[in-house]
This record gives C-alpha cells, sequence and structure tokens, in this order.
C-alpha cells in the first residue's frame, strides 16, 4: 500500500500529471488537451478541451460489462415497495425519461428543476438531465412553497419534475399544492410540469402545463437518446447549501472536474468497487469467479436461486437525500461511476424499527455505508440489540458526514457496528472530502473526533483570521482555508453570481486571495484535524474565545444527554456567554427535578472539563432541536431567538416546532 504522505504531496507538487492520471478513471468522448486553466483566479478550469458525459460514464459505460448488475436498488419503508434496476433497466429508462424531458422542450444548457421525493423517477431524472446536457437543480421534496419559489426565480427551469406526494413517518405530505402555490407565486412563469403519479395523493393537472410521466413515458419506452457530448467544463447542475448560516449559495458543478474527482474519490477514499458475483461455498474450492447468472434479480432471496450464489458486487447505501450535496454525490453519480449498486432509501431509520437499516445491509450484502452523525444520533436513543440482529458481515466501513461526529456517538456506533467509522469533512461546494483517511491509499488510523487528513488536491490550510497568516505550528486554532486553485468537483462559481463567488468565498480572509471555509479548526502534531465549529459559532467570554463545538463535546459526553446544541448569546457584563440546549436521552420520563439535577450535573461537567469560563449560563432541556432538513443544527437560529433577534432566512428549516420552544424557553 502506497504512502498517503507521499501521495498528497505529489498531487499538489505535480498537480497536472496526477490529475491527467485520475481522468483516466473515466471515459472521455475527446481528452483534455489542458489539465487546469487557473489563469483567471480563483476561477479553476479543469480537462479543458475534454468532452465527457457524467450519465455515459454512470450508465453506459457499464452495458458491457455488468449489464445485468444490480445498478439501483429503490426501497422505501414508507410504501414498502423495493424495486432493484440492474444497468441495463437503468438505461432504458433514463433514456424514456430523457426523451420526455426533450420532448417537453428541454435542451442543452436548460435547467429542471426537480421536486422529488426519493423515488426512483428522481434518479432517472437527474440522469436524464446529465444525459441530454441539461442542468438539474433538487429541491428538497416537501419544501416550503416560498422556498421553492425562490429556487424556480433563480434557476428558471424550462420543466419542473414533481410527483404528488413524500411520505415522511407514514405521513404522506402532498406535493402538488405546494407546487402549486410556488409556481404562483414564482416570477418565472413559462416551466412545464412533469408529475410522477405515485398514488399517495389526489392531484389536478392544469391543462397545457402539468403532464404525467406514466402518459409521457408509454410514449416513449422504446426511446433511444443518446449521450451529448459535452465539454468537462459544461455545468452539470446547480444546488444549494443547506442554509444552516443564512441564505442558501446556489453552487453550480462542472462535468469532467465532477466526474474525474468522483471516479478518483471512490477508489481512494472509499476503497470502493464494482465487484462481481462469486460462488463462495459450494462448488469445488478454487472455482473462479462466475459472471451473475441471474442478475436482473434481487440479491440473495431468502430462499430462491441458487442457495450458493454470494454477491460480491460493491453495494454503496447513502442514507442521506437526493435535495443535498451528499446524496448527489454519494447515492447517485459517484456509486453508479465506479459501477456499484447504489440504495436509494426512502424512510426514516427507525421505521418500522431501529434495524431496519441494518437489516438492508444484510438483504443486500452492503459494502460501503455512507450517513450523518445525526441520524447516528436518532438511533443512538433505541434499544442497540436492534443492531446485532443483522448479519453486518459484507461492511467494510461506515462514513459520516455533515456535522461533526462527537465522540460518544463515535464511541457508540463503532462498538455497535464492529466496523471502521471515517468521519469526513467537506461541504456543498467541495462535492467530495475535504478532511478524511484516504482508506484506498493507506488505512492510516482514525483519531476519535478528527475526520483525518487533507484530501489529495486539496492544499488545506489553518490561517489566522486577524492576519491572514498561516498556521504552521500544532494546536493553533485557525480558519480553515484552501489555497487555489480548489480541485476537480469543487464549484466553479456561484450560480449565476461570480461577484458573490469571489467576494464571499476569497475575500474574507485579511490580505490574500484563499478559500474560506468559514469554518474552524486545528491540526495536532501528528497532522490530524479538528472541526472546531463555524467561524460564526466562535463565542467570545470575558476575552476568552471558545468554539461552540468544544463545549457541545463535552456536554454529549454526559449519559443522559442525546443531543446538544450551545449558541454564544450577547451578554452586557462579559460580552458573550454560553447557552446550551440539550436533548434528553429520556425525555419522557424527565420531571421538573431531574430536569434541574440534569442541568446541574451539566454545568458541574463543562466547569471539571473546560474551566467556568465555558459554563452555559443555562441550560434548556428540549424535545428537539431545530435543524435544517440536511440535518444541521440552526444554531444562528437558535442564537437569534436567545438575543430577541429575527432568526433570519428558514427556508432550510425541518420542524419550526423545535425553533419555537427554544423561543420560549429563553424568553421565559
Ligand atoms: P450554508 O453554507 O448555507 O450556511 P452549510 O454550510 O451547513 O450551509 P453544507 O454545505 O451542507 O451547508 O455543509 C457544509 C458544512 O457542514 C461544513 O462547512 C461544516 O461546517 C459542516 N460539516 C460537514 N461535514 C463535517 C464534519 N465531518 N465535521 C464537522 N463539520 C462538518
Ligand atoms: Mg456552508
Amino acid at each position: 500500500m502506497a504512502d498517503y504522505a507521499q501521495f498528497y504531496r505529489r498531487s499538489l507538487d505535480e498537480r497536472d500529471a496526477f490529475w491527467a492520471e485520475q481522468a483516466e478513471l473515466i471515459d472521455w468522448k475527446q481528452p483534455p488537451q489542458q489539465i487546469c486553466d487557473y489563469s483567471h483566479p480563483p476561477f479553476a478550469r479543469w480537462f479543458v478541451g475534454g468532452t465527457t458525459n457524467l450519465c455515459h460514464n454512470a450508465v453506459d459505460r457499464h452495458l458491457s460489462q455488468r449489464a445485468l448488475q444490480p445498478a439501483l436498488i429503490c426501497v422505501s419503508t414508507e410504501t414498502g415497495q423495493e424495486r432493484s434496476y440492474t444497468f441495463s433497466e437503468l438505461h432504458v429508462e433514463v433514456q424514456r425519461m430523457a426523451a420526455v424531458l426533450r420532448a417537453l422542450g428541454v435542451r442543452r444548457g436548460d435547467r429542471v428543476l426537480l421536486y422529488m421525493p426519493m423515488i426512483a423517477e428522481a434518479a432517472f431524472a437527474m440522469l436524464a438531465c446529465a444525459r441530454i446536457g441539461a442542468l438539474h437543480t433538487v429541491v428538497f421534496g416537501g419544501f416550503a412553497a416560498s422556498s421553492l419559489a425562490s429556487r424556480i426565480d433563480d434557476a428558471e427551469p424550462t420543466v419542473i419534475v414533481s410527483a404528488d406526494a413524500g411520505s415522511r413517518g407514514g405521513k404522506v405530505v402532498p406535493y402538488k399544492p405546494l407546487l402549486d402555490e410556488a409556481l404562483r407565486i414564482a416570477h418565472h412563469k413559462t416551466a412545464q410540469v412533469l408529475m410522477v403519479e405515485r398514488g399517495l395523493a389526489p392531484m389536478s393537472l392544469v391543462p397545457g402545463r402539468d403532464h404525467a410521466w406514466t402518459t409521457l413515458r408509454e410514449q416513449h419506452l422504446n426511446a433511444e437518446v443518446a449521450c451529448e457530448w459535452v465539454d468537462a467544463t459544461h455545468p452539470s447542475y446547480t444546488l444549494y447549501t443547506s442554509g444552516t448560516t443564512g441564505r442558501p449559495k446556489g453552487v453550480q458543478r462542472d462535468t469532467g472536474g465532477y466526474a474525474v474527482a468522483l471516479a478518483a474519490s471512490m477508489r481512494h477514499i472509499f476503497d470502493a468497487e464494482a465487484g462481481q458475483t462469486l460462488f463462495t461455498a459450494g462448488p469445488p474450492q478454487g472455482e473462479k469467479a462466475a459472471p451473475c447468472p441471474s442478475g436482473a434479480q434481487d440479491a440473495p432471496a431468502p430462499g430462491g436461486g441458487d442457495p450458493r450464489e454470494r454477491r460480491s458486487v460493491g453495494v454503496f447505501f447513502c442514507t442521506s437525500d437526493i435535495g443535498w450535496v451528499v446524496g448527489h454525490s454519494y447515492i447517485i453519480y459517484a456509486p453508479l461511476i465506479a459501477g456499484m449498486a447504489t440504495i436509494l432509501y426512502e424512510g426514516l431509520p427507525t421505521r418500522p424499527d431501529a434495524g431496519v437499516w441494518w437489516s438492508l445491509v444484510e438483504k443486500y450484502r452492503v459494502t460501503h455505508m455512507f450517513s450523518a452523525p445525526t441520524a447516528v444520533r436518532v438511533l443512538k436513543k433505541q434499544d442497540p440489540r436492534y443492531l446485532r440482529r443483522y448479519d453486518l458481515s459484507s461492511l467494510t466501513a461506515l462514513f459520516l458526514a455533515g456535522e461533526p461526529l462527537d465522540e460518544p456517538t463515535a464511541h457508540w456506533i463503532s462498538d455497535a457496528l464492529g466496523v471502521p467509522i471515517v468521519d469526513n469533512y467537506w461541504q456543498t461546494e467541495t462535492g467530495w472530502p475535504i478532511l478524511t483517511i484516504a482508506r484506498g491509499v493507506e488505512k492510516l488510523p482514525t483519531r476519535l473526533g478528527s475526520p483525518g487528513f487533507p484530501m489529495y488536491g486539496y492544499d488545506v490550510r489553518l490561517v489566522d483570521e486577524a492576519t491572514g497568516e498561516d498556521l504552521k505550528e500544532p494546536n493553533q486554532k485557525g480558519v480553515l482555508a484552501i489555497e487555489g486553485p480548489l480541485p476537480p468537483g469543487c464549484m466553479q462559481t456561484v450560480w449565476r453570481d461570480d461577484a458573490r463567488f469571489v467576494g464571499t468565498y476569497w475575500g474574507s480572509i485579511p490580505g490574500r486571495q484563499i478559500y474560506s471555509t468559514f469554518d474552524w479548526g486545528i491540526r495536532d502534531k501528528d497532522g490530524y484535524y479538528f472541526i472546531l465549529g463555524r467561524t460564526d459559532d466562535v463565542i467570545n467570554v470575558a476575552g476568552h474565545r471558545l468554539g461552540t463545538r468544544e463545549i457541545e463535546e463535552c456536554i454529549a459526553q454526559h449519559a443522559g444527554v442525546a443531543e446538544v446544541a450551545v449558541v454564544g448569546v450577547a451578554d452586557a457584563l462579559k460580552g458573550q456567554v454560553a447557552m446550551a440546549f440539550a436533548v434528553a436521552r429520556d425525555a419522557t420520563g424527565l420531571d421538573a427535578a431531574a430536569r434541574l439535577r440534569l442541568e446541574g450535573e451539566i454545568m458541574k461537567l463543562v466547569d471539571g472539563q473546560l474551566g467556568a469560563v465555558a459554563r452555559p449560563a443555562r441550560v434548556h432541556i428540549v424535545a428537539l432541536l431545530p435543524k435544517t432538513r440536511s440535518g444541521k443544527l440552526l444554531r444562528r437560529a437558535l442564537q437569534a431567538v436567545c438575543e430577541g433577534r429575527d432568526p433570519g432566512d428558514l427556508t432550510t428549516m425541518e420542524d419550526p416546532a423545535a425553533l419555537e420552544q427554544a423561543r420560549a424557553l429563553a424568553q421565559g
């Protein structure tokens, strides 16, 4: 196995040679003429002169070798439906969708907005857009009408693809009324609407504007739609950031750089590959791998098929939503580009019970799982027996991203699963991990609480936010920044707003043009990085600078705490004080006295570990915390209600009740 430090150095020192090699992981129609054009910083253009297609790389490319292998496995614990598509079937469905979009007027460069639940048609639509060179803009299904309307106005889509309804926790959420309302208030008027009828909620179609997917699909059953070869720099999609710290930014991504970055990440970071079907028991020893005899059928059907058949096909199960970047990269594109099967899951992690994900790991022999700390914290509240019921021997690792992974949660899930837990830190803007362990290069040990090391291609720095200087010594706290050019796969610009791209991301560190992640971090003496929180989340108590994350980490160690958020609140005397909102592990059994006791214990814990400066002024015990749809804590909203201010843009908030409770407590 190679030496990661060397691999990393080479990616920066011999940048073009390094990425030219990675570019061979994908198919090109025309190979690139120039690896990186950074003549107009901070705008980087990767693989200039090359032409390719994301859909070709995700689907068509595999037909010669694994046409009958499963590609897309759709599981809904909301509707009880389960259906798997081979690469060949996916190819057929994507062409039908592509033909329908074309028939509705979509051309290369046009935008198609997806407002979809986690169903197969969402994947078909994304891939179909890529196929015909249109840009998709996925908006979380069920977002409020006003949030949807503002994204319609920003993207100006030719077509909107939606469905009658989504479902969450058994509750049907009709999308059509929200979409109708959004289209009514949006200024952009020309969109045609394609509706997938799931039969979950009644809906009426507006003549001339709305079209039924089943009807149009019927008309294009035998459609053959060739891939449009587009320039490597042709935009593939736009996607909004989670809106945790303010108004969401519309990230614009390219095609060639993204395809290369994802293919490289599957190999070097996730250590994942397509694999093939093997006979592992029964046939004589030494029997060679045999091609999948039954291909199209679902993974090992209990009691059916050849009992000796054992798939070693790579199966990627990413529990995210297609509405955010993890879903784009690691539900749809990366696993398919790698020729793996990918699981598209609609439902909660706890329904019908907390074992549902692990039952899928067993059933489909999942090799790689990707989730978020927020989901693990949900499971942590459940009986750990649910995890032990299933055969998880196929699983090589669990990857977690999106939020800091606190040590107790990491310990809990690692003990429960018995596989490596790999934290990975990145952003919508970057499209793939910035910090993690490159398991395909060298399986360096993970360190609890740390996402690991800078990934190849990212020239990561810690900088002093006041002077802009690089912090070179271990354990110095600074802003996590990236020296340009950003590697392939990262954002090209803010959609239709180059000035915001340059000004926001590259203009916040004094004296130098360097990309700011707006996260605050530290590097230990061995080079492991730790994320301390958002730069906005640094609290200044009587001159002491504290990361909210440090206090949260400390409080999370209390056995009675399931989850916690800490914010800095303006204080006349101290400048700022910390305020904590904690979700008790057993909220139902807590009376007033028990709450008070818990609050006292938490304060004592912080006192003992971090000192009295970090001690929260109050610890509020709440039922749930305000989060974005992608599961991120909305600390800025908590802070605003504590300070009696307007919480700002809440379009991405999951459940308003959480913020209301916090407001009542903070002001009460
Ligand atoms: P917005 O930019 O609109 O405020 P957001 O930053 O939450 O929203 P995302 O791009 O979805 O939008 O999230 C990226 C951010 O999530 C990172 O900048 C970081 O703050 C946090 N994050 C992601 N992964 C990790 C991780 N492994 N550890 C710690 N923090 C993480
Ligand atoms: Mg952000």
